[in-house]
């Protein structure tokens, strides 16, 4: 598994050792915590490195590979594009070449909502078209067309995960999200009702939405990490390609957010309303029909109550450990 000492790769990690597998974490721990591999090995090494991905996959003889290993921070994609392309784009080039190489002919690659730009009609269904407006998406969109030619060419089977915003932690606390910076909105918030963190901008309110800020649909990072172990159990039930958005199918704005983070720590979050964020679509909501179809999959822990919670216990551990 790429990008396993990350924040969805380490949660996926997690998931797959309580279904009996051996994840193999690597990852270069640029962004990875080492503290977070905990369910199996860690090889560090950078996708881009061919020799090193050889001996890795040499040494453990994987079933298949879960890649998560990106840079996934969209202002950064717009000011550097160049280190987007050269590790999403090319860096998985080496990776997939690696793994046929090996005779892998498996692949549950992380994508992401963000390939489908500013959505023609929500929720948002797989078939949607597809027109990033950002280097991230076009990176990881430009990754879904290099998956398509090689199952062409090679018989690549691979399973594109479009994930909406992963959010929340590990329920038993062991685990949960440490960017740095930390750029989403719930670390964010339960940072400014702690007084740890500076107040929160609300990036517009004059979205024509209910209340005037943008909608998201938040998923449990355990429920991503679930659908994982099905997209795994499934991978070439439908075809060589197939992608599945990954969200609850439920829209919640910037404020009910804040609501939540309320009633979850009892304060109050401390913020100001400032200009909309460049690239903020209104609304991102997934269409679940076509994950609960096929994968069997439903996320099941991803009310707003439930993320916040476990997110703001995550803090707390982080805060005290
Ligand atoms: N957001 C905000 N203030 C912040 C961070 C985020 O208002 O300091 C909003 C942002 O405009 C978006 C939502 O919160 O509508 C979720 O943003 P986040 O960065 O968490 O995830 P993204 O949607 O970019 O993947």
């Amino acid at each position: 598994m790429t990008g396993g000492a990350g924040y969805i790769g380490a949660h996926a990690c997690k998931a797959l050792a309580a279904s009996g597998y051996l994840p193999v974490a690597y990852d270069n721990l640029v962004h990875g915590q080492e503290a977070a591999v905990r369910w199996g090995p860690l090889e560090r090494g950078d996708i881009a490195d061919r020799g090193r991905l050889d001996a890795v996959i040499a040494t453990h003889q994987p079933i298949a590979v879960m890649h998560f290993a990106a840079f996934a921070y969209v202002g950064e994609s717009v000011s550097d594009p160049g280190k987007y392309y050269r590790n999403n784009v090319c860096g998985t080039l080496s990776l997939v070449e690696a793994m046929l190489g090996h005779g892998i002919d498996r692949l549950v690659f992380s994508s992401t909502c963000a390939t489908y730009g500013v959505p023609a009609k929500v929720p948002i269904t797989e078939d949607q078209p597809q027109q990033p407006i950002n280097p991230y998406g076009k990176s990881k969109l430009m990754v879904e067309q290099m998956l398509a030619d090689f199952a062409g060419a090679h018989g690549l089977k691979s399973t594109m995960l479009r994930y909406f915003n992963a959010a929340g932690a590990s329920r038993d606390g062991a685990i949960g999200e440490c960017h740095d910076p930390e750029t989403h909105l719930i670390p964010l918030a339960l940072d400014a009702a702690s007084g740890r963190g500076a107040p929160l901008t609300v990036f517009g309110d004059d979205y024509p939405t209910p209340d005037g800020t943008c909608v998201r649909d938040y998923i449990h990072v355990e429920d991503l990490a679930a659908a994982h172990v099905r997209a795994l159990e499934r991978l070439g039930n439908h075809g060589a390609m197939r992608a599945y958005n990954l969200g609850t199918g439920s829209g919640v704005s910037v404020r009910d957010i804040l609501a939540a983070v309320e009633r979850t720590t009892g304060r109050s979050v401390p913020h100001d309303i400032g200009p909309r964020r460049p690239g903020d679509p209104a609304i991102l909501v997934s269409d679940v029909a076509r994950a609960r179809a096929e994968l069997d999959w439903v996320a099941d822990r991803s009310d707003v109550d439930s993320i916040v919670a476990t997110a703001w216990a995550w803090q707390q551990v982080r805060a005290n450990g």
